[in-house]
């Protein structure tokens, strides 16, 4: 792959994956002259250690270190490069914006299939060289002579022409010799052959089945098409903010826009949070387009290395992922969607602690293709951009077929729990819906909100409440243990029978898990099928698939379950959904927590509803006036964002200025404290001299303020922009570095405070 340039330079920049702010020189030696690239992989000697994994992100004629002090590259790994020019520009500017080193941010961009150069695994396949009929009777011939290998045909035949050698000897319990036999009498081959499909759908156990009938679109949606596909055909960056309801019929949207990009001949993204990566959404895709490739979390590593070498030649017409495959390396990106674009999975929570959303509309600008964000409640960092103009927005304001949204009610639990001893989980009014339902052999869906909740130990008379020793949250109750465990690290104990505090013999449960609700199901509905859907039972990916199979086909009644069940489901016999407990997430200590709470019960409600049969969704919560729950209740975004956004402004939150978090985290609290002071005291002084408003807060504990016995302190930066932010961060770089027994972790655009 060398053209003259390459075979002329004689020195590469090689950009490392280790926290170092710079690229190094190295000298290209004259047996490697030519064979490193741009964007390839070099192993490089580097400190003491002899060999470290680097990528060359420059060649050029000379370095401005003496040519005796470079050290020599010791292998070329690639002789094509693996990262486009605007990747490696994109992964640049990662670099700057979330204060990693550019190794780094290419290290992220490659998935790791790639990286190690997984190989594909290759297997020995036997192959029919006659017709089936043919072989029964050679086979029939061979059986007196060589009834090993007259078995061996046969099996052959029955199992459809080829198999894999171990396969085929296990079904016809014969050996080796017996094919090597039927190999020189021509009747069978014996290849090498990939043993796993290139084909996505089939890593799923799916097969494509080819949609004939391509949906006529409505009013609404041809108006969005229209829009997105002006962009594509004359191939110009532009951010289209679709705002529809659920079931509005964006999916389809999309689906055609893509059609049209890949008459074009060029390629389209597909990013989606990774719960949204299911084989129905795999299938869905499949149906349309043929040359589909899928990058997600469960593929094995040659598995994704297949992928990501399909994309890279050319091969996948459209690449639907989750967060990293922002990085695919299609030849020509003519679209990038981003579904669901509000949802925190798009921002990765290890260094480089990049938002996909953000990566990609960096990365759509240079590569001259328009951005689709979709979703049915936007970030209101989305949604203010489209006020501004800086986004054009599109809205879908009707469901597909009609129905209408579902009327939600709000529960005031206070009511419901005045002046009794004992607490329900479920209201009055929650159980008469539920019988109407199930009388009408209708279904239920119970969600538990436990973002950051679980059921707790609580003492009626002073609030204590039992937490973890080591990580410093609150301790969760599971029935089946009768024990307390800690959710970050596993540490458990037996809940106390009177409070540590004030030695109250009542200590009480608290708060609401499934396992708790389920109870309260068995009790009110024994006559009903219930099942349960928690990361404690789901943690097998079968299971979850299974449960919800179990659900779809009417096997079972209600469904309880946490936030995983709130999205992409689709049920259309569910007519009843309560929400339990609507306001946990109104109590975590961050900034967005109503927009959250609001984003959660509109996705909620957008579950049910979807079937003839119509439905209604109960909202069960102590602040029934908090305007995220009633603006929720009444499907109203609007109205959300214009009691929001000004409060936002009024505090200086995004999307009204930008925010760091700096996280010191050691073993030794008194250390991380004082260093956490030490920082913020310089902090302050820088943003005194810069004058323009930037703040820092804290330090402070983080909320979960000890992770497996490290000890947490953080700080956060508010700055007017993001200019501000970075000026800050360089300026306080070799701070960042940290002491020793101290790690400073950088999050800009953060989205988790805890
Ligand atoms: P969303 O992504 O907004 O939740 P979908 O695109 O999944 O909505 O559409 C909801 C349902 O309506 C899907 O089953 C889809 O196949 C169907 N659908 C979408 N657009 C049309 C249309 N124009 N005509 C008929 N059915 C449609
Ligand atoms: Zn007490």
């Amino acid at each position: 792959m060398a053209d003259d340039s390459t075979a002329a330079a004689r020195i590469a920049s090689v950009a490392l994956n280790l926290p170092l702010s710079k690229t190094f020189d190295y000298l290209v030696p004259d047996r490697l002259r030519g064979q490193v690239v741009v964007g390839g992989r070099v192993r490089v000697p580097f400190g003491n250690r002899r060999q470290v994994l680097g990528y060359c992100v420059e060649l050029k004629p000379s370095s401005p270190v003496p040519e005796g002090r470079l050290k020599e590259i010791e292998r070329s790994l690639d002789d094509q490069p693996l990262f486009t020019p605007v990747i490696l520009r994109a992964a640049r500017w990662m670099a700057d914006y979330y204060q990693c080193s550019f190794g780094e941010a290419l290290h992220a961009a490659l998935p790791s299939g790639v990286r190690k150069g997984a190989r594909r695994l290759r297997a020995r396949f036997a192959v029919l060289q006659v017709t089936c009929a043919e072989a029964e009777r050679a086979a029939d011939e061979l059986f007196s002579r060589s009834p090993a290998q007259s078995k061996a045909l046969r099996a052959l035949a029955l199992m459809g022409g080829q198999a894999r050698a171990g396969e085929l000897r296990r079904a016809a319990g014969t050996s080796r010799p017996s094919l090597d036999a039927l190999k020189r009498r021509g009747l069978v081959s014996v290849e090498l052959r990939p043993v796993e499909s290139e084909d996505p759908l089939a890593h799923a156990g799916l097969q494509a089945q080819p949609v004939t009938t391509v949906p006529r679109l409505t009013d609404e949606q041809q108006a969005a098409y229209n829009l997105i596909t002006d962009r594509v055909k004359r191939g110009r960056f532009d951010v289209v903010l679709l705002q529809g309801i659920t079931s509005s019929g964006k999916t389809e949207v999309y689906l055609q826009s893509i059609t049209e990009v890949v008459r074009m001949g060029r390629q389209a993204i597909v990013l989606v949070p990774e719960i949204s990566l299911t084989p129905q959404t795999v299938q869905h895709f499949g149906g349309r387009f043929q040359r589909l490739a899928v990058l997600h979390s469960r593929l094995t590593e040659s598995q994704r290395r297949q992928q990501w070498d399909r994309i890279r030649r050319g091969e996948a017409d459209v690449v639907i992922g989750a967060r990293s495959a922002i990085f695919a390396p299609v030849p020509a990106l003519g679209l990038l969607v981003i579904d669901e674009e509000h949802e925190n999975s798009f921002k990765q929570e290890t260094t480089p602690r990049y938002h996909a959303r953000d990566v990609g509309i960096l990365r759509a600008q240079l590569d001259n293709a328009p951005v689709v964000l979709g979703s049915a409640t936007p970030s209101l960092e989305s949604y203010h951009n489209s006020l501004t103009g800086k986004y054009t927005r599109v809205l879908l304001t009707r469901r597909i077929g009609g129905h209408p949204l579902p009327p939600v009610e709000v529960v005031d639990m206070r009511e419901e729990w005045a002046g009794r001893g004992r607490v329900r989980p479920l209201s009055r009014r929650l159980e008469a819906c539920m019988r109407g339902s199930l009388a009408r052999g209708e279904q239920v869906i119970l969600f538990i909100n436990r973002r950051g909740f679980a059921p707790f130990i609580h003492c009626l008379r002073c609030g204590f409440v039992v937490k973890c020793p080591r990580c410093a949250v609150t301790l969760n109750f599971h029935r089946k243990i009768n024990a307390l465990a800690c959710h970050y690290c596993g540490f458990q104990q037996r809940p106390p029978s009177e409070c540590p505090e004030c030695g109250l013999a009542g200590i009480r449960f608290a708060g609401m898990g499934t396992e708790r609700v389920e109870a309260a199901v068995r009790e009110l509905f024994p006559e009903r099928t219930a099942i349960r859907m928690d990361s404690d039972t789901t943690r097998a990916r079968r299971a979850h698939q299974e449960k919800l199979a179990a659900f779809g086909s009417g096997q079972a009644e209600i469904l309880i379950g946490t936030q995983m069940i709130a999205k992409g489901l689709d049920f259309p016999n569910v007519t009843t959904v309560g929400v339990m407990n609507a306001d946990v997430a109104l109590h975590l200590p961050d900034f967005r927590s109503r927009e959250r709470t609001f984003q959660l019960l509109a996705q909620v409600a957008g579950r049910t509803g979807r079937g003839p049969a119509g439905g209604q969704v109960i909202v069960q919560t102590f602040m029934p006036r908090d305007p995220s729950i009633q603006a929720a209740a009444r499907h109203d975004y609007e109205a959300f964002a214009g009691y929001e956004l000004p409060h936002r402004r009024e505090m200086r939150y995004p999307p009204f200025g930008r925010m760091a978090r700096i996280i010191c985290r050691g073993y030794r609290r008194e250390r991380v404290e004082a260093y956490a002071a030490q920082l913020a005291a310089a902090l302050h002084k820088f943003c005194r001299e810069l004058g323009d408003g930037s703040q820092v807060l804290g330090p402070a504990p983080a909320p979960v303020a000890q992770i497996r016995g490290r000890h947490r302190s953080h700080l956060l930066l508010k700055c007017p922009d993001s200019g501000s932010v970075q000026r800050l961060l360089n300026q306080a770089r070799e701070l960042l570095k940290g002491p020793s027994g101290v790690k400073v972790v950088v999050d800009v655009d953060p989205v988790s405070m805890l």
